[in-house]
């Protein structure tokens, strides 16, 4: 190979990029974003960010002189349009086409939105930097936020929210905040911490507009009920962006289709969020959303494009900071599992739980118990 090139320049393309390196790759590497920032950490965006303990330009990911360092060719603002995989071209929004030998897609994700209402002033969602420091900017000027959809985004940006001051109201049609990620027993510990907090924390109960001229003055919900809001974040999940990829032979389902290897067609990888592939330990086929799994995908796609051939077999990860609340989770939390409390106590605030389905073992998650916590992923392994 004489050139490999990678589209999407953040977590998972950046880990790829450097493991090419690292594995002696020395030929030519050039990292495709259509951000204009160089690679960032996410997480921070919706926490230290939002919050304003960091300022923005703490989450990049490497520095400027980095990147000519380790010779990866950085091509930021640069949109990727479409993908022959028969001639191996990326094109480019500007019309420029990229050739390359080995491609890695690195996509990731981007907000769901509404049928209606992003028109108005006010009315936000947050993946970018440049959304963070925006939504962060109407925050400090606000008396009132409502936060649509209770999922880790959701929460997370909430708790910052009430960190600055705001009345918040969280408002989502399932049973408890962050049921997705953690089923319904840990979600009622979220509702119950947030509410806690001073959190107006409304479930099991759908939007049915946002109302507002120009400004957003609140949102209506399916009961009639009207919440009054300066500011409105729409945190409704993501959806991968797969737009570039339609007749390129890579197939999309979900995300890019990948094998075992995260291989999606012949020298085409796919790793991160907009990734899809079949677990062999797990004997499903996933997609996963979580930071930590952007870096192990990141390494395996660069891995098995120089000729590794082994499947991707990770335990995940994923946290979430909320308030002073740490809560992490290793390995596949389904929300039919049965929960059970394996150490401490949640009413003391500080708990592992263990979420068990068809009688095996398939996720540890705690609660304030970083430490114990690490000890108990070896119980997955
Ligand atoms: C606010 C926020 C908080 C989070 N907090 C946590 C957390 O606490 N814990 C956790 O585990 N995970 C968290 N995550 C998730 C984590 O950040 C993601 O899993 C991670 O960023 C995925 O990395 P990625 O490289 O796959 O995709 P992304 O980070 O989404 O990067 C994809 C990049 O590709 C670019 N791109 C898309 N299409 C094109 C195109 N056609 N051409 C060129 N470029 C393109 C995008 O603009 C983007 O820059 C959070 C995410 C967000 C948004």
């Amino acid at each position: 190979m004489d050139k490999v090139v990678i589209v999407g320049a953040s977590a998972a393309g950046l880990t790829a990029a450097e493991t090419l390196r690292r594995e002696g790759f020395t030929a030519e590497i050039t990292l495709v974003g259509d951000e204009l920032h160089l690679p960032y950490d996410r997480p921070p965006l919706s926490k230290q960010v939002l919050s304003g303990t960091w300022e923005p330009a703490k989450v990049s990911l490497r520095k400027d002189a980095d990147y000519a360092d380790a010779g990866i060719g950085l091509r930021l603002g640069a949109t990727a349009v479409r993908l022959d995989t028969d001639a191996r071209v990326v094109e480019l929004a500007d019309g420029y086409r990229v050739g390359y030998d080995g491609l890695i897609i690195a996509t990731g994700v981007r907000p769901r939105m509404l049928p209606d209402g992003h028109q108005l002033k006010g009315v936000h969602v947050l993946r970018t930097l440049d959304q963070s420091t925006a939504f962060r900017a109407e925050l400090l000027a606000a008396a009132r936020l409502v936060v649509i959809g209770a999922g880790f985004l959701g929460c997370e940006a909430a708790a910052s929210a009430r960190q600055l001051g705001l009345t918040v109201t969280v408002v989502d049609p399932l049973a408890q905040p962050m049921i997705r990620q953690f089923g319904a027993e840990i979600g009622g510990h979220i509702a119950q911490l947030h509410r806690r907090k001073g959190v107006d924390v409304r479930t099991g109960v759908g939007v049915a507009k946002m109302l507002g001229t120009d400004q957003v003055t609140g949102v209506e919900l399916d009961d009639g009920t009207v919440l009054d809001a300066d500011v409105v974040l729409v945190a409704i999940g993501a959806v991968p962006a797969t737009d570039w990829l339609a007749d390129s032979g890579v197939t999309v389902d979900n995300g890019v289709v990948c094998d075992a290897e995260c291989q999606a067609a012949p020298g085409v990888y796919a790793a991160g969020d907009v990734a899809s592939w079949p677990h062999q330990k797990f004997g499903e086929r996933m997609r996963v959303e979580h930071r930590m799994n952007a870096t192990e995908q990141g390494m395996a796609a660069a891995r098995n494009l120089l000729g590794a051939a082994t499947p991707f077999t990770p335990i995940p990860y994923f946290w979430t900071d909320q308030y002073e609340t740490k809560v992490a989770a290793f390995g596949h939390l389904t929300p039919d599992a049965e929960v059970t409390v394996a150490q401490g106590d949640p009413a003391d605030d500080k708990f592992i739980a263990h979420y068990h389905r068809d009688g095996a073992l398939t996720g540890v998650l705690g609660w304030n118990m970083p430490r114990e916590l690490r000890k108990q992923r070896q119980l997955l392994a």
